[in-house]
């Protein structure tokens, strides 16, 4: 694993068109685009590493897999009648289907399904008291008490965050919200803030490889048929409008951010974290998504089968 996931490092390194990384928020788009580092999580605690894995990024969207793991441990099947489980087909910020579907997003991962998934978890709560709620779930699941809001990047959302607030409030005209749109802003805002290093980002998706267990002690973070669902969302929308692309090319549950960053999951196999801040055209990491494509293809992880031949 160590020789494959270099060899990809290396790879990656010398392609030269590392895509571009994202202008709307400015605190991100001052990050070098070139960096990648690359983290294999085992369920046996062995994990691989190779680049830049000590460098924090902010994890945007791949956040929305730990909010909606939250939403579902807090509301369980209600949750689905905030938002949809289906793929959009649309850009994540798009707002053409809310006004068709009445103020309900298609899916939790898209921006208006995320948003409203942080209104149904906050559940008349104050901001703070549930981005530490957020943040404790994530320390909890990556084992690593480090982790933490860049309050920079928060502030930075929040100055440019227009097109969110704007889906929000068409959101909270069909009468969906239940807590103050501002508040429920600002904590979608803080909770997509959130630094990791690949290398923890690897470890806190293990739960998800592993039916829902926690791998270190087999506890039971989730039910082992939830965690198989969270995955299926994670193929079906996880990378927007590039869901399709992402999974004929890749064939794994997958969550992308506009940070570079994106989540793998092979289930019962790994938990694969990489990063590297240049985005292709629909806003996920290019040279991730090419990483992932090698190693899906050399480890035979993909969940649709081998990639013998052409
Ligand atoms: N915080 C970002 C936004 O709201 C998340 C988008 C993303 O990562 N795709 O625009």
């Amino acid at each position: 694993m160590q020789a494959i996931i270099d060899d990809i490092a290396e790879q990656m390194m010398a392609v030269e068109d590392k895509g571009g990384v994202a202008g709307y928020i400015p605190q991100l788009a001052k990050v070098n685009p070139n960096q990648f580092a690359m983290s294999v999580a085992l369920p046996t605690g062995e994990i691989f590493n190779a680049g830049c894995v000590d460098t924090h990024f902010s994890i945007q969207s791949i956040s929305k897999v730990f909010t909606l793991t939250i939403a579902l441990g807090k509301l369980g099947e209600n949750i689905w009648h905030r938002v949809g489980r289906e793929p959009s087909g649309d850009p994540f910020n798009s707002i053409v289907q809310l006004e068709h579907e009445l103020g309900k997003p298609r899916n939790p991962f898209i921006n208006a399904g995320a948003i409203a998934v942080v209104d149904a978890i906050m559940q008349g709560h104050q901001p703070k008291e549930v981005l530490a709620e957020i943040l404790q779930f994530i320390r909890y699941v990556a084992d690593d008490e480090s982790i933490a809001i860049d309050e920079k990047v928060a502030r930075s959302e929040q100055e440019t965050g227009s097109r969110n607030a704007s889906l929000a409030h068409f959101m909270a005209s069909f009468g969906h919200f239940e807590n103050p749109v501002d508040e429920v802003l600002g904590t979608y805002f803080h909770h997509c803030s959130i630094a990791m290093t690949t290398k923890q980002l690897a470890r806190a998706g293990l739960f998800l490889a592993n039916d829902g267990r926690y791998p270190s002690n087999n506890y039971k973070v989730i039910s082992s048929q939830r965690a198989k669902r969270i995955n299926a969302m994670m193929l079906m929308c996880g990378h927007y409008d590039g869901s399709g692309e992402f999974a004929f090319r890749v064939g794994l549950p997958g969550k992308s951010g506009v940070g570079g960053g994106i989540l793998a999951i092979a289930p019962g196999k790994a938990s694969i974290a990489v990063w590297s801040p240049g985005l292709d055209t629909i806003g996920n990491s290019k040279l991730g998504t090419m990483a992932l494509e090698l190693l899906a293809s050399k480890t035979g992880w993909s969940v649709f089968g081998k990639s013998e031949g052409a």
